[in-house]
């Protein structure tokens, strides 16, 4: 049976790696919390004690961790992941990261991969945590095609879409441009609903007429910002779980990095960043990113 580690049993690596134990897959979690290896456990998944017991003779390891810094240190170094796997895995096990990190930072540890032989891809997701426990999320894939290939197997009992965007670092684009794209409708998405809150409409009946209407878009249709919506979302959770603000903010600063780096403007990405900058100074980083809407109260 194909051996995996899964590292990083958050918010969506927990409900990522619980699907692969449903399609039938060994994997053995590890994560620093000792919570998110007991929801693990009890989704019928292996615990490790550690990164290295967790990558033992595995075919494949998927990190899902929260940011470039964590990704450089599980796999890079001489106490790294590669280097155990180089030194005790002849067969090379294929290696994916998913989380959302610096383009070049994926580029690095790509290409660290490759020295060693090591199959590797970039692999961010986009879907949120729903999609993540539904197993549908969207795959933005960097690295070669024969790593793609080997894979997509993998990443189809996680997702419903996997789209290759180029070699290693191309997924990481792929994943920015479109956050940075999501903090801007969520933002936009609030200060429309709040006008019309505010002008005595039902935010239900105005979010229905919107998503059949020219302003329609995923946050109306999947991620309605105001409590009570829809039901499932964090919004009526007391913006507990989700998408943290704090990973939207480490998103934009990633975008406005890179478009910097390629003398891009983005007028509106600046403008989202400072917002969420200001929501995280009053309210915290670990709401879910929807609470933006929070802003807009008077
Ligand atoms: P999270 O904070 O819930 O989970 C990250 C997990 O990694 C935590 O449980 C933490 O303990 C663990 N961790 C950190 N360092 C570790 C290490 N060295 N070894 C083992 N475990 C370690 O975050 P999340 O929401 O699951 O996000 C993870 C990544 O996915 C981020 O890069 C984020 O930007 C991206 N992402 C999140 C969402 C979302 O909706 N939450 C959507 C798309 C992408």
């Amino acid at each position: 049976m194909t051996k995996i580690a899964f590292i990083g049993l958050g918010n969506m690596g927990g409900p990522m790696a619980r699907n692969l134990v449903t399609a039938g897959y060994d994997v053995c979690g590890f994560d620093l919390m000792p919570d998110a290896l007991s929801q693990f456990e009890q989704a019928g998944g292996r615990t490790a004690d550690s990164v290295t017991d967790a990558v033992n003779d595995v075919d494949v390891v998927v990190s899902m961790l929260p940011a470039g810094k964590h990704v450089k240190s599980l796999y890079l170094g001489e106490e790294g992941v590669f280097s155990r796997l180089s030194e005790h895995c002849p067969k090379h096990c294929l290696v994916i990261d998913c989380s959302t990190i610096e383009a070049d930072v994926a580029r690095e540890v790509g290409a660290d991969a490759t020295a060693r032989g090591i199959p590797f891809i970039d692999a961010p997701v986009s879907g949120g945590t729903a999609g993540a426990a539904a197993g549908t999320l969207t795959f933005m894939v960097g690295g070669s095609q024969v790593a793609v290939d080997q894979a997509k197997p993998f990443l189809a009992v996680m997702g419903q879409n996997i789209f290759h965007a180029g070699e290693a670092g191309a997924g990481q684009v792929a994943k920015i441009c479109n956050n940075m794209l999501l903090a801007i409708l969520m933002a936009g998405t609030s200060e429309a609903l709040k006008l019309g809150i505010n002008n005595g409409l039902d935010p239900a009946v105005l979010s229905e007429i919107m998503s059949k209407s020219s302003g329609g878009n995923w946050v109306l249709d999947k991620y309605n910002p105001v409590p009570g919506v829809m039901p499932q979302t964090p919004a009526s959770n007391g913006y507990q779980g989700g998408f943290m603000v704090g990973l939207m903010a480490k998103d934009l600063g990633l975008a406005l990095n890179s478009a910097k780096a390629s003398g891009t403007a983005t007028p509106l990405g600046s403008l989202a960043d400072n917002l969420y900058r200001m929501h995280s100074a009053r309210s915290g980083t670990t709401l879910d990113f929807s609470s933006i809407i929070k802003l807009y109260d008077a």
